[in-house]
């Protein structure tokens, strides 16, 4: 992955990806046992921001999620249907890690320069 793809972009607006399309496994304010693939986050707002940002409740894993060019640049169906991939290959994987992470390979792939 070239740097240019993997450098860190702003959040997108009206986008919400990752904040719906991947499994949390850490507790998020209104959702205790954290969330399913797929499923979108109680603190996403009409807008699809996320009404944490900024606050200490916000999940640990989302503070370190970052926008990257390759997900995030090509709009929300684009980021949608990587994130979706994403699940799908880290699935599996995913049941060895302890609650507290985004699927563990996820985090890697889409945070590694
Ligand atoms: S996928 Fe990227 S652009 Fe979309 S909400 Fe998440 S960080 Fe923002
Ligand atoms: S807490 Fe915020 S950043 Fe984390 S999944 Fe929910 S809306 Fe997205």
């Amino acid at each position: 992955m070239s740097e240019a793809k993997n450098s860190i972009v702003d959040c997108q607006p009206n986008c919400g990806a990752c904040c719906i399309a991947i499994t949390i496994s850490s507790a998020i304010p209104g959702m205790p046992q954290g969330k399913l693939a797929g499923e979108h986050c109680v603190q996403l707002d009409a807008a699809r921001r996320c009404q944490l940002f900024g606050l200490p409740q916000r999940p640990q894993v989302c503070e370190q999620f970052q926008p990257r060019a390759e997900l995030c640049a090509h709009g929300p169906l684009h980021a949608m249907q990587q994130l979706e991939a994403l699940e799908r290959l880290t699935a599996p994987a995913a049941k060895h890690f302890d609650s507290g992470v985004i699927h563990a390979n996820a985090i890697v792939l889409l945070t590694t320069d």
